[in-house]
């Protein structure tokens, strides 16, 4: 479904991506793992148009979107859930919601995604009119992943999207990416809990300063005594 090639990221002259190829499947989970700094976020970025490359491809059904404007992107069904959750504070839960929902393809079917989220996170259902700053950390995740699930992407990137979070809310959100995923949607997530996004990931690549070092089958890196000793504390 997605492919990227070769992709070479700079900002100014410091490398933060060095020739990176990796595939997403269609409705896989794709785990990508790597330390602080490693690349991760910019990768995701680059994808979602945030960030131009220098270098390389970036195909979605076959169709070069590298270096795409993230609108652009985000209509064509590629969505992002974003590190720190960056929902809008002073609107209500019910206005969030909807900015989900501007661009063409989401317009159609606003109301049946909105049934669709709130049956999913009914924490939301009750806080409709709260301004959304004030909603828990957890909830606020849910928020942002409701908010992205509105604009019907097809496949959907989660930047560490427990971070900060109670454990037994790590729980609940790895469970509702997981739950999206029977559903049909293709997820690529960004996770420093990296036991359990391998046991969630049919593929995973461990990233480091830039490079795709290593690849497999979730259960194949979980196994990999190099992972084991770097990313498990084993
Ligand atoms: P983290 O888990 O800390 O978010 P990461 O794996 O997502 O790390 P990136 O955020 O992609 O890594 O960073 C990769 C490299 O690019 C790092 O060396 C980082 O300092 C640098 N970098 C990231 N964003 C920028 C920016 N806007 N300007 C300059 N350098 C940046």
């Amino acid at each position: 479904m997605l492919k990227v090639d070769e992709l070479d990221v700079f900002y100014g002259d410091a490398q933060a991506l060095d020739d990176v190829s990796i595939e997403i499947p269609k409705g896989a989970i794709v785990a990508i793992v790597g330390a602080n700094g490693a690349g991760k976020t910019s990768l995701i970025r680059t994808i979602g148009g945030m960030v131009k490359p220098a270098r390389g491809r970036i195909s979605f059904h076959g169709n070069d979107i590298a270096g795409m404007p993230s609108y652009k992107v985000c209509d064509l069904g590629i969505g992002q859930v974003a590190e720190g959750r960056q929902i809008f504070p002073n609107l209500s839960v019910s206005e969030n919601l909807d900015m989900g929902a501007m661009l063409p393809r989401a317009r159609a079917t606003r109301a049946k995604n909105r049934d669709r989220v709130l049956e999913m996170f009914p924490r939301l259902n009750e806080r409709l009119q709260q301004a959304a700053g004030t909603l828990s950390g957890g909830e606020q995740q849910m928020l942002a992943i409701g908010r992205c699930l509105m604009g019907e992407p097809e496949l959907v990137m989660f930047d560490e999207p427990s971070l900060g979070l109670s454990p037994a809310l790590v729980q609940d959100v790895l469970a509702s990416i997981r739950d999206l995923n029977r559903d049909g949607l293709t997820c690529v997530l960004v996770e420093q809990n990296v036991a359990v996004s391998l046991k969630l990931a049919s593929r995973a690549y461990v990233l480091e300063n830039g490079r795709v070092t290593l690849s497999g089958t979730g259960d194949e890196l979980l196994a990999d005594d190099r992972v084991r000793q770097a990313y498990l504390g084993m």
